[in-house]
């Protein structure tokens, strides 16, 4: 299955789309997801099936649209998200903020 760029409809292979998130928000369950083909910085949470795509605000964060993305799995850690689909998986690390 190819997951689709909501920005520019570039589709990707799994592989290539998770490899593209990065900084685990643990207090939101977000993953930040910057577009290989268009630059696009994108705030997504994983969940079990699908993707789901919205709006922070408020110290929340609201759920628009979905990409259904069927056998998707997650499981959150302490810093980190492990998202998983089929054989494959793929670890999602909390950037680490230092101390000003
Ligand atoms: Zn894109």
């Amino acid at each position: 299955m190819l997951i689709p760029c909501l920005a520019c409809e570039a589709r990707f292979v799994p592989d290539d789309y998770f490899a593209a998130c990065s900084d685990y928000n643990r207090g939101l369950d977000l993953v930040s997801w910057t577009c290989p083909h268009c630059g696009n910085r994108d705030d997504l949470r994983v969940l079990p099936g699908e993707l789901g795509f919205g709006y922070s605000r408020g110290g929340r964060f609201d759920v628009q649209d979905r990409v259904r993305v069927p056998g998707l799995r997650r499981q959150r850690g302490e810093l980190r998200l492990d998202i998983s689909l089929d054989a494959a998986s793929w670890r999602v690390r909390t950037r680490v903020r230092q101390p000003a």
